[in-house]
């Protein structure tokens, strides 16, 4: 028997869509929301802190805001091969938060990219005992992207 647990964490975020047909080409913001989807056997063992839990919520609190809203939070997110927004936000001076990414920055990305940032530190805590199962990233309350791999 498995049992799943979600986490999220939050960030505000710019980025934009640079190919895109409408309005997500300019350069714009959204409150992201991103949460882990972590599967798992519930602890057993007498006594231990995590006994009749997958992990401590306030472990995957800790990972994602180390690796996720730490690096993203109040940035402006830029696709590598964007020259026009990263040369803006270049114009900001040293000062502004600019992360340059390989892919445009869409929430089907950002998920990908989410998860890629959490699962190795999950999977170095937890071994086999529990994995990362998904990322999903909500860019407005309408819309949600879910990277499974
Ligand atoms: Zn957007």
């Amino acid at each position: 028997m498995t049992t799943i647990i979600k986490r999220y964490v939050e960030t505000d975020t710019g980025h934009r869509v640079p190919n895109h047909k409408s309005k997500c080409k300019h350069l714009h913001g959204h409150r992201y929301r991103f949460e882990a989807e972590i599967e798992g056997d519930i602890v057993t063992e007498s006594g231990v802190s995590e006994e009749g839990m997958l992990m401590d919520f306030s472990d995957i609190s800790r990972v994602l805001t180390t690796y996720v809203h730490d690096i993203i939070d109040h940035a402006f997110v830029l696709y590598e091969g964007d020259e026009e927004a990263k040369k803006a936000c270049a114009a900001m001076g040293d000062g502004h938060r600019t992360v340059i990414v390989p892919f445009i920055p869409t929430a089907e990305n950002l998920a990908k990219w989410a998860f890629e940032q959490v699962q190795p530190h999950i999977q170095t805590a937890y071994g086999n005992r529990l994995q990362l199962v998904a990322m999903h990233c909500r860019e407005t309350p309408k819309s949600m992207a879910t990277w499974r791999p």
